[in-house]
Protein backbone atom coordinates (compact mmCIF):
# COMPACT_ATOMS: atom_id res chain seq x y z
CA UNK A 1 0.00 0.00 0.00
CA UNK A 2 1.40 3.34 -0.54
CA UNK A 3 1.00 5.34 2.31
CA UNK A 4 2.28 8.45 0.63
CA UNK A 5 0.06 11.49 0.10
CA UNK A 6 -0.54 12.09 -3.56
CA UNK A 7 1.33 15.28 -4.34
CA UNK A 8 -2.21 16.17 -5.89
CA UNK A 9 -3.64 17.02 -2.72
CA UNK A 10 -1.72 19.61 -1.66
CA UNK A 11 -1.74 21.44 -4.59
CA UNK A 12 -5.37 22.41 -4.40
CA UNK A 13 -4.58 24.18 -1.55
CA UNK A 14 -4.26 27.61 -2.61
CA UNK A 15 -0.45 26.97 -2.59
CA UNK A 16 -0.96 27.40 1.50
CA UNK A 17 0.07 24.65 1.71
CA UNK A 18 3.63 23.30 1.40
CA UNK A 19 4.00 19.27 1.76
CA UNK A 20 6.54 17.76 0.65
CA UNK A 21 6.40 14.46 -0.33
CA UNK A 22 10.00 13.57 0.30
CA UNK A 23 9.08 14.28 3.84
CA UNK A 24 6.46 12.33 4.35
CA UNK A 25 8.26 9.97 3.07
CA UNK A 26 11.17 9.96 5.75
CA UNK A 27 8.53 9.76 8.63
CA UNK A 28 6.82 6.68 7.45
CA UNK A 29 7.27 3.74 9.56
CA UNK A 30 8.74 5.67 12.58
CA UNK A 31 7.11 6.60 15.77
CA UNK A 32 4.97 9.36 14.02
CA UNK A 33 3.70 12.72 15.99
CA UNK A 34 2.33 15.88 14.70
CA UNK A 35 1.89 18.89 16.16
CA UNK A 36 -1.00 21.24 15.01
CA UNK A 37 -0.83 24.50 16.27
CA UNK A 38 -3.77 26.67 15.90
CA UNK A 39 -5.51 29.46 16.48
CA UNK A 40 -7.15 26.93 19.42
CA UNK A 41 -4.63 26.01 21.02
CA UNK A 42 -1.86 23.36 20.41
CA UNK A 43 -3.43 19.43 19.53
CA UNK A 44 -0.26 16.73 19.68
CA UNK A 45 -1.40 13.56 18.02
CA UNK A 46 0.77 10.60 18.51
CA UNK A 47 0.40 6.87 16.74
CA UNK A 48 2.60 4.58 18.66
CA UNK A 49 2.97 1.24 16.98
CA UNK A 50 4.14 -0.59 20.49
CA UNK A 51 1.17 -3.50 19.99
CA UNK A 52 -0.37 -3.90 17.10
CA UNK A 53 -0.02 -0.71 16.16
CA UNK A 54 -2.82 0.48 18.02
CA UNK A 55 -2.47 3.96 17.53
CA UNK A 56 -3.58 5.90 20.41
CA UNK A 57 -4.45 9.64 20.21
CA UNK A 58 -3.44 11.69 23.08
CA UNK A 59 -5.20 14.84 22.53
CA UNK A 60 -3.93 17.78 24.55
CA UNK A 61 -5.61 21.19 24.33
CA UNK A 62 -4.36 24.29 26.21
CA UNK A 63 -7.87 25.61 24.98
CA UNK A 64 -11.07 23.62 25.38
CA UNK A 65 -10.74 20.94 23.31
CA UNK A 66 -12.63 21.15 19.66
CA UNK A 67 -14.45 17.64 18.39
CA UNK A 68 -11.45 15.67 16.36
CA UNK A 69 -12.65 12.54 15.30
CA UNK A 70 -11.69 9.80 17.20
CA UNK A 71 -8.76 7.28 16.23
CA UNK A 72 -8.00 9.09 13.67
CA UNK A 73 -4.18 8.30 12.92
CA UNK A 74 -1.96 11.24 12.40
CA UNK A 75 0.60 9.71 10.37
CA UNK A 76 3.08 12.06 9.19
CA UNK A 77 5.26 15.35 11.01
CA UNK A 78 2.89 18.13 8.46
CA UNK A 79 3.44 21.27 9.54
CA UNK A 80 0.15 22.61 8.70
CA UNK A 81 -0.12 26.68 8.30
CA UNK A 82 -1.32 28.48 11.78
CA UNK A 83 -4.46 30.11 10.51
CA UNK A 84 -7.33 28.82 10.27
CA UNK A 85 -6.89 25.20 10.25
CA UNK A 86 -8.92 24.15 13.13
CA UNK A 87 -12.13 25.99 13.88
CA UNK A 88 -15.14 24.88 16.83
CA UNK A 89 -16.45 21.65 16.24
CA UNK A 90 -15.32 20.71 13.07
CA UNK A 91 -11.63 20.25 11.53
CA UNK A 92 -11.24 22.62 9.33
CA UNK A 93 -12.22 25.34 7.49
CA UNK A 94 -10.26 26.50 5.35
CA UNK A 95 -7.46 24.87 3.42
CA UNK A 96 -6.84 22.63 6.33
CA UNK A 97 -10.08 20.59 5.26
CA UNK A 98 -8.90 19.71 1.44
CA UNK A 99 -5.50 18.62 3.15
CA UNK A 100 -6.99 16.31 5.92
CA UNK A 101 -9.79 14.69 3.41
CA UNK A 102 -7.17 14.38 0.99
CA UNK A 103 -4.90 12.51 3.94
CA UNK A 104 -7.86 10.22 5.14
CA UNK A 105 -8.55 7.48 1.80
CA UNK A 106 -4.61 6.38 2.26
CA UNK A 107 -5.06 6.36 6.36
CA UNK A 108 -7.85 4.47 6.57
CA UNK A 109 -6.56 2.01 4.14
CA UNK A 110 -2.72 1.98 5.82
CA UNK A 111 -5.21 1.13 9.29
CA UNK A 112 -6.61 -1.54 7.53
CA UNK A 113 -3.64 -3.00 6.49
CA UNK A 114 -1.85 -2.06 9.78
CA UNK A 115 -4.70 -4.11 11.59
CA UNK A 116 -4.52 -7.18 9.00
CA UNK A 117 -0.68 -6.92 10.25
CA UNK A 118 -1.51 -6.37 13.91
CA UNK A 119 -4.15 -9.63 13.58
CA UNK A 120 -1.52 -12.11 12.08
CA UNK A 121 1.20 -11.25 14.82
CA UNK A 122 -1.33 -11.75 17.26
CA UNK A 123 -2.78 -14.83 16.23
CA UNK A 124 0.86 -16.22 15.44
CA UNK A 125 2.11 -15.13 18.68
CA UNK A 126 -1.06 -17.17 20.38
CA UNK A 127 -0.21 -20.05 18.71
CA UNK A 128 3.55 -19.86 19.66
CA UNK A 129 2.17 -19.98 23.50
CA UNK A 130 -0.02 -22.74 22.68
CA UNK A 131 2.36 -24.83 21.06
CA UNK A 132 4.42 -24.13 24.11
CA UNK A 133 2.05 -25.13 26.48
CA UNK A 134 1.51 -28.28 24.54
CA UNK A 135 5.34 -28.95 24.83
CA UNK A 136 5.59 -28.57 28.59
CA UNK A 137 2.16 -29.91 29.56
CA UNK A 138 1.91 -32.80 27.64
CA UNK A 139 4.98 -34.68 28.66
CA UNK A 140 4.13 -33.74 32.26
CA UNK A 141 0.44 -34.95 32.16
CA UNK A 142 2.17 -38.25 30.60
CA UNK A 143 5.19 -38.68 32.80
CA UNK A 144 5.72 -36.67 35.63
CA UNK A 145 2.04 -36.22 37.38
CA UNK A 146 2.02 -37.39 40.80
CA UNK A 147 -1.02 -38.87 42.29
CA UNK A 148 -3.87 -36.75 42.94
CA UNK A 149 -4.03 -38.46 46.19
CA UNK A 150 -0.36 -39.14 46.94
CA UNK A 151 -0.89 -39.54 51.04
CA UNK A 152 -1.95 -43.03 50.76
CA UNK A 153 1.31 -43.97 53.18
CA UNK A 154 -0.44 -41.44 56.08
CA UNK A 155 -4.36 -43.23 56.08
CA UNK A 156 -5.09 -45.40 58.72
CA UNK A 157 -8.73 -47.56 58.79
CA UNK A 158 -9.93 -47.11 62.71
CA UNK A 159 -13.27 -48.64 61.56
CA UNK A 160 -14.46 -52.20 61.54
CA UNK A 161 -17.31 -53.84 60.07
CA UNK A 162 -18.78 -57.21 60.60
CA UNK A 163 -20.38 -58.50 57.28
CA UNK A 164 -21.60 -61.66 58.93
CA UNK A 165 -24.34 -59.47 61.04
CA UNK A 166 -26.26 -58.95 57.97
CA UNK A 167 -25.28 -61.69 55.20
CA UNK A 168 -25.57 -65.07 54.55
CA UNK A 169 -23.22 -67.07 52.68
CA UNK A 170 -24.19 -67.86 48.82
CA UNK A 171 -24.31 -71.76 49.31
CA UNK A 172 -27.39 -71.58 52.17
CA UNK A 173 -25.82 -74.15 53.51
CA UNK A 174 -22.53 -73.15 54.46
CA UNK A 175 -23.48 -71.64 57.78
CA UNK A 176 -20.44 -72.41 59.73
CA UNK A 177 -17.15 -70.70 58.91
CA UNK A 178 -13.99 -68.85 60.85
CA UNK A 179 -12.54 -67.59 58.23
CA UNK A 180 -13.33 -64.15 55.84
CA UNK A 181 -10.77 -64.24 52.92
CA UNK A 182 -9.47 -61.42 50.36
CA UNK A 183 -7.83 -64.11 48.08
CA UNK A 184 -6.59 -61.07 46.11
CA UNK A 185 -4.92 -58.04 46.68
CA UNK A 186 -2.40 -55.93 45.94
CA UNK A 187 -0.04 -53.92 47.67
CA UNK A 188 3.11 -51.16 47.00
CA UNK A 189 5.52 -54.14 45.61
CA UNK A 190 3.21 -53.78 42.68
CA UNK A 191 0.74 -51.24 41.58
CA UNK A 192 -1.14 -51.13 44.79
CA UNK A 193 -0.75 -47.62 46.87
CA UNK A 194 -1.30 -49.27 50.10
CA UNK A 195 1.58 -50.49 51.70
CA UNK A 196 1.55 -54.29 53.11
CA UNK A 197 1.01 -52.88 56.47
CA UNK A 198 -1.91 -50.73 55.58
CA UNK A 199 -3.29 -53.59 52.94
CA UNK A 200 -4.06 -55.39 56.51
CA UNK A 201 -5.46 -52.83 58.04
CA UNK A 202 -7.27 -52.07 55.90
CA UNK A 203 -8.86 -55.72 55.18
CA UNK A 204 -9.18 -56.17 59.19
CA UNK A 205 -11.42 -52.99 59.12
CA UNK A 206 -13.60 -54.74 56.19
CA UNK A 207 -13.71 -57.60 58.40
CA UNK A 208 -11.57 -59.74 57.03
CA UNK A 209 -9.00 -62.10 58.88
CA UNK A 210 -7.10 -63.70 56.10
CA UNK A 211 -5.75 -62.54 53.00
CA UNK A 212 -4.10 -63.91 50.27
CA UNK A 213 -1.88 -61.07 48.92
CA UNK A 214 -0.98 -61.20 45.18
CA UNK A 215 1.05 -58.58 44.07
CA UNK A 216 1.62 -58.88 40.26
CA UNK A 217 4.42 -60.61 39.04
CA UNK A 218 6.20 -61.08 42.72
CA UNK A 219 5.86 -62.53 46.24
CA UNK A 220 7.94 -59.95 47.86
CA UNK A 221 4.70 -57.95 48.85
CA UNK A 222 3.13 -60.76 50.34
CA UNK A 223 6.48 -62.07 52.19
CA UNK A 224 6.40 -58.41 53.41
CA UNK A 225 2.71 -58.66 54.61
CA UNK A 226 2.85 -61.73 56.41
CA UNK A 227 6.22 -60.80 58.54
CA UNK A 228 3.93 -57.75 59.22
CA UNK A 229 0.94 -60.05 60.26
CA UNK A 230 2.61 -62.32 61.58
CA UNK A 231 4.94 -60.03 64.26
CA UNK A 232 1.84 -57.33 64.58
CA UNK A 233 -1.51 -58.76 63.99
CA UNK A 234 -1.57 -62.83 65.47
CA UNK A 235 -4.69 -64.33 65.66
CA UNK A 236 -6.41 -61.39 63.71
CA UNK A 237 -4.91 -61.49 60.38
CA UNK A 238 -3.32 -64.34 58.76
CA UNK A 239 -1.56 -64.02 55.36
CA UNK A 240 -0.86 -66.37 52.77
CA UNK A 241 1.51 -65.78 50.08
CA UNK A 242 0.77 -65.09 46.71
CA UNK A 243 1.21 -63.44 43.34
CA UNK A 244 -0.66 -62.23 40.39
CA UNK A 245 0.89 -63.87 37.34
CA UNK A 246 0.06 -61.05 34.37
CA UNK A 247 0.38 -61.53 30.96
CA UNK A 248 -1.31 -60.52 27.97
CA UNK A 249 -3.04 -63.86 27.67
CA UNK A 250 -4.26 -64.49 31.02
CA UNK A 251 -4.02 -63.33 34.97
CA UNK A 252 -3.57 -66.42 37.31
CA UNK A 253 -3.22 -66.49 41.36
CA UNK A 254 -0.18 -68.01 42.19
CA UNK A 255 -1.06 -69.41 46.10
CA UNK A 256 0.68 -70.47 48.92
CA UNK A 257 3.93 -70.39 46.97
CA UNK A 258 7.18 -68.58 48.92
CA UNK A 259 8.85 -67.48 46.02
CA UNK A 260 8.25 -65.38 42.74
CA UNK A 261 7.51 -67.29 39.53
CA UNK A 262 9.24 -66.38 36.33
CA UNK A 263 6.80 -64.42 34.26
CA UNK A 264 7.57 -64.61 30.44
CA UNK A 265 6.96 -63.92 27.89
CA UNK A 266 3.97 -61.41 27.44
CA UNK A 267 1.88 -63.59 25.20
CA UNK A 268 2.74 -67.36 26.27
CA UNK A 269 2.03 -69.69 24.62
CA UNK A 270 -0.54 -72.78 25.55
CA UNK A 271 2.64 -74.77 26.39
CA UNK A 272 4.12 -72.00 28.34
CA UNK A 273 1.13 -71.57 30.32
CA UNK A 274 0.80 -75.02 31.16
CA UNK A 275 4.51 -75.30 31.99
CA UNK A 276 3.87 -72.56 34.69
CA UNK A 277 0.76 -74.61 36.07
CA UNK A 278 2.67 -77.40 36.81
CA UNK A 279 5.69 -75.58 37.96
CA UNK A 280 3.28 -74.14 41.09
CA UNK A 281 1.83 -77.80 41.83
CA UNK A 282 5.92 -78.76 42.54
CA UNK A 283 6.35 -76.03 44.66
CA UNK A 284 3.25 -77.11 46.63
CA UNK A 285 1.16 -74.23 45.11
CA UNK A 286 -2.34 -73.57 43.62
CA UNK A 287 -3.93 -71.92 40.42
CA UNK A 288 -6.51 -69.88 40.67
CA UNK A 289 -8.02 -68.20 37.33
CA UNK A 290 -8.90 -64.51 37.98
CA UNK A 291 -11.22 -62.06 36.43
CA UNK A 292 -12.21 -63.99 33.26
CA UNK A 293 -15.55 -61.54 32.52
CA UNK A 294 -12.22 -58.49 33.02
CA UNK A 295 -9.99 -60.56 30.47
CA UNK A 296 -12.74 -61.11 27.94
CA UNK A 297 -14.42 -57.22 28.10
CA UNK A 298 -14.20 -55.91 24.57
CA UNK A 299 -12.14 -52.80 24.49
CA UNK A 300 -11.55 -50.14 21.99
CA UNK A 301 -10.58 -48.95 18.95
CA UNK A 302 -9.26 -52.31 18.66
CA UNK A 303 -12.61 -53.94 18.97
CA UNK A 304 -11.39 -57.23 20.76
CA UNK A 305 -10.47 -58.73 24.15
CA UNK A 306 -8.44 -56.64 26.78
CA UNK A 307 -7.04 -59.79 26.66
CA UNK A 308 -6.30 -61.81 23.36
CA UNK A 309 -6.28 -65.28 23.09
CA UNK A 310 -7.16 -66.05 26.82
CA UNK A 311 -7.60 -69.57 27.25
CA UNK A 312 -11.26 -71.08 27.35
CA UNK A 313 -12.56 -72.54 30.75
CA UNK A 314 -12.13 -75.95 29.22
CA UNK A 315 -8.73 -75.73 28.67
CA UNK A 316 -7.69 -73.91 31.88
CA UNK A 317 -9.34 -77.23 33.52
CA UNK A 318 -7.78 -79.88 31.28
CA UNK A 319 -4.07 -77.66 32.17
CA UNK A 320 -4.92 -78.97 35.29
CA UNK A 321 -6.07 -75.21 37.50
CA UNK A 322 -7.22 -75.81 40.72
CA UNK A 323 -10.34 -73.01 40.62
CA UNK A 324 -11.45 -69.46 39.54
CA UNK A 325 -12.19 -66.52 40.81
CA UNK A 326 -15.87 -66.25 40.84
CA UNK A 327 -16.62 -62.62 42.22
CA UNK A 328 -13.91 -59.79 41.39
CA UNK A 329 -14.60 -56.90 43.32
CA UNK A 330 -18.28 -56.29 42.69
CA UNK A 331 -18.32 -58.50 39.36
CA UNK A 332 -20.01 -61.89 40.06
CA UNK A 333 -18.35 -63.84 37.06
CA UNK A 334 -21.77 -66.74 37.05
CA UNK A 335 -20.26 -68.55 34.19
CA UNK A 336 -17.07 -69.32 36.23
CA UNK A 337 -19.36 -70.25 39.37
CA UNK A 338 -21.69 -72.63 37.52
CA UNK A 339 -18.40 -73.94 35.79
CA UNK A 340 -16.86 -74.71 39.21
CA UNK A 341 -20.13 -76.38 40.72
CA UNK A 342 -20.08 -78.44 37.60
CA UNK A 343 -16.75 -79.55 37.90
CA UNK A 344 -16.47 -79.32 41.78
CA UNK A 345 -14.90 -82.69 42.09
CA UNK A 346 -11.56 -80.52 40.75
CA UNK A 347 -12.28 -76.86 41.21
CA UNK A 348 -12.72 -74.37 43.92
CA UNK A 349 -14.24 -71.03 43.85
CA UNK A 350 -12.87 -68.06 45.49
CA UNK A 351 -13.58 -64.49 45.79
CA UNK A 352 -11.09 -61.37 45.40
CA UNK A 353 -11.14 -57.62 46.09
CA UNK A 354 -8.79 -57.22 43.59
CA UNK A 355 -7.43 -53.99 45.47
CA UNK A 356 -5.10 -51.07 44.42
CA UNK A 357 -7.27 -48.47 46.61
CA UNK A 358 -8.64 -48.64 49.37
CA UNK A 359 -12.41 -48.67 48.35
CA UNK A 360 -15.60 -50.39 49.15
CA UNK A 361 -15.37 -54.29 49.73
CA UNK A 362 -17.66 -56.75 48.25
CA UNK A 363 -17.05 -60.41 48.88
CA UNK A 364 -15.90 -62.51 51.64
CA UNK A 365 -14.74 -66.02 50.82
CA UNK A 366 -16.10 -67.86 53.37
CA UNK A 367 -14.37 -71.30 54.92
CA UNK A 368 -14.38 -73.18 57.71
CA UNK A 369 -10.78 -74.53 58.35
CA UNK A 370 -9.21 -76.05 62.12
CA UNK A 371 -7.85 -72.92 62.36
CA UNK A 372 -6.92 -69.55 61.09
CA UNK A 373 -3.45 -71.02 60.14
CA UNK A 374 -2.35 -70.25 56.99
CA UNK A 375 -1.99 -73.86 56.23
CA UNK A 376 -5.43 -75.13 57.41
CA UNK A 377 -7.15 -72.24 55.31
CA UNK A 378 -4.85 -73.93 52.20
CA UNK A 379 -6.05 -77.19 53.45
CA UNK A 380 -9.80 -76.75 52.96
CA UNK A 381 -9.31 -74.36 49.77
CA UNK A 382 -7.34 -77.60 48.30
CA UNK A 383 -10.45 -79.36 49.50
CA UNK A 384 -12.41 -77.06 47.17
CA UNK A 385 -14.94 -76.40 50.47
CA UNK A 386 -15.85 -72.34 49.90
CA UNK A 387 -18.59 -70.04 49.52
CA UNK A 388 -18.97 -66.10 50.23
CA UNK A 389 -20.63 -63.59 51.06
CA UNK A 390 -21.51 -60.64 48.91
CA UNK A 391 -22.57 -57.23 49.08
CA UNK A 392 -23.09 -55.88 45.53
CA UNK A 393 -23.74 -52.07 47.33
CA UNK A 394 -20.12 -52.28 48.76
CA UNK A 395 -19.19 -51.63 52.65
CA UNK A 396 -19.15 -48.43 54.01
CA UNK A 397 -17.01 -45.95 55.08
CA UNK A 398 -14.81 -45.70 51.81
CA UNK A 399 -11.66 -42.60 52.54
CA UNK A 400 -10.16 -40.65 50.64
CA UNK A 401 -6.62 -39.42 51.16
CA UNK A 402 -5.83 -36.05 51.67
CA UNK A 403 -4.60 -34.46 48.42
CA UNK A 404 -0.57 -34.28 47.71
CA UNK A 405 1.06 -30.84 47.82
CA UNK A 406 3.48 -32.05 44.98
CA UNK A 407 0.31 -33.01 43.15
CA UNK A 408 -0.88 -29.16 43.46
CA UNK A 409 2.48 -28.23 42.37
CA UNK A 410 2.34 -29.93 39.38
CA UNK A 411 -0.84 -30.34 38.22
CA UNK A 412 -1.53 -26.76 36.67
CA UNK A 413 0.46 -28.69 33.74
CA UNK A 414 -0.19 -32.27 34.21
CA UNK A 415 -4.13 -31.06 33.78
CA UNK A 416 -3.50 -28.83 30.83
CA UNK A 417 -1.36 -31.60 29.41
CA UNK A 418 -4.73 -33.73 29.96
CA UNK A 419 -6.88 -31.11 28.35
CA UNK A 420 -4.48 -31.42 24.95
CA UNK A 421 -4.60 -34.70 25.14
CA UNK A 422 -8.25 -34.97 23.90
CA UNK A 423 -7.41 -33.69 20.81
CA UNK A 424 -5.72 -36.98 19.88
CA UNK A 425 -6.56 -40.17 21.06
CA UNK A 426 -3.31 -42.49 22.19
CA UNK A 427 -4.58 -46.09 22.66
CA UNK A 428 -1.80 -48.61 23.89
CA UNK A 429 -3.66 -51.36 25.21
CA UNK A 430 -3.71 -53.42 28.38
CA UNK A 431 0.02 -53.13 29.76
CA UNK A 432 0.89 -56.47 30.22
CA UNK A 433 3.38 -55.98 33.23
CA UNK A 434 6.32 -56.99 31.08
CA UNK A 435 7.21 -53.76 29.86
CA UNK A 436 5.08 -53.97 26.93
CA UNK A 437 1.47 -53.73 25.86
CA UNK A 438 -0.92 -56.15 24.23
CA UNK A 439 -2.21 -54.32 21.74
CA UNK A 440 -0.81 -52.73 19.18
CA UNK A 441 -0.71 -48.81 19.51
CA UNK A 442 -3.40 -46.65 17.91
CA UNK A 443 -3.00 -42.69 17.50
CA UNK A 444 -5.85 -41.08 16.17
CA UNK A 445 -5.62 -37.04 16.07
CA UNK A 446 -8.84 -35.27 15.78
CA UNK A 447 -8.23 -33.06 12.58
CA UNK A 448 -11.52 -31.66 12.90
CA UNK A 449 -11.53 -30.73 16.78
CA UNK A 450 -8.29 -28.70 15.87
CA UNK A 451 -9.85 -27.31 13.18
CA UNK A 452 -12.34 -26.17 15.28
CA UNK A 453 -9.74 -24.89 18.01
CA UNK A 454 -8.28 -22.53 15.87
CA UNK A 455 -11.67 -21.42 14.15
CA UNK A 456 -12.39 -20.67 18.30
CA UNK A 457 -8.83 -18.72 18.69
CA UNK A 458 -9.92 -16.22 15.74
CA UNK A 459 -13.47 -16.09 16.67
CA UNK A 460 -12.02 -15.26 20.14
CA UNK A 461 -9.01 -13.19 18.90
CA UNK A 462 -11.90 -11.33 17.00
CA UNK A 463 -14.14 -10.37 19.92
CA UNK A 464 -11.81 -9.11 22.13
CA UNK A 465 -10.26 -6.73 19.48
CA UNK A 466 -13.72 -5.25 19.02
CA UNK A 467 -13.83 -5.17 22.99
CA UNK A 468 -11.08 -3.21 22.92
CA UNK A 469 -11.56 -1.14 20.54
CA UNK A 470 -15.48 -0.42 22.17
CA UNK A 471 -13.67 -0.22 25.66
CA UNK A 472 -10.91 2.35 24.29
CA UNK A 473 -14.05 4.51 22.33
CA UNK A 474 -16.60 4.76 25.48
CA UNK A 475 -13.23 5.77 28.11
CA UNK A 476 -12.36 8.53 25.18
CA UNK A 477 -15.54 9.86 25.07
CA UNK A 478 -16.62 10.15 28.85
CA UNK A 479 -13.48 11.90 29.30
CA UNK A 480 -14.21 14.12 26.53
CA UNK A 481 -16.99 14.87 28.47
CA UNK A 482 -16.06 15.08 31.47
CA UNK A 483 -13.94 17.73 30.00
CA UNK A 484 -16.13 19.67 28.07
CA UNK A 485 -18.24 20.12 31.90
CA UNK A 486 -15.47 21.53 33.26
ZN1 LIG B 1 -5.45 -59.19 37.27
ZN1 LIG C 1 -5.01 -58.18 40.63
Amino acid sequence: MDHSLSPNSSSDNNGSDTIEQPQYRRHLGRRRNRQIDSDFGTIQMSSSSSFGNRSTDNVSLQQPPRRIAPGTTADTTTNIPETNVLAPGGWAVNDGTEILAAHRRPLARRRILNWVLHFIKVVVLSIIVILLLVAVGVPVSDNGMPAHAGKYDSMEFDWQLDPRSYLKPMNPNFTQYNVLLDAHLHTTYSDGVLSPKQALEFALANGYNAAIVTDHQTVDGALAARAYAEEHLQGRMTVIPGMEYTCCRIHMNLIGINESVPVHPPSPSDAELKAVIDKVHGMGGLVIVNHIPWSNTTVLPWDAPRLPNHPTREQLLDWGVDGFEVVNQNTVDLRSYQFVQEHSSRLVGLTGSDMHYPGSSYAWTTINAKSTSAKDILDEIRARRTSFLLDASGTRPVQDPPYSQSYFRYAPWGLLGDYFHGYADRSRGMYSFQGTFCQEEVLDIHNTMIGWFFLWLIVSIVVLEILYWFFRWLILLLVRLARRRR
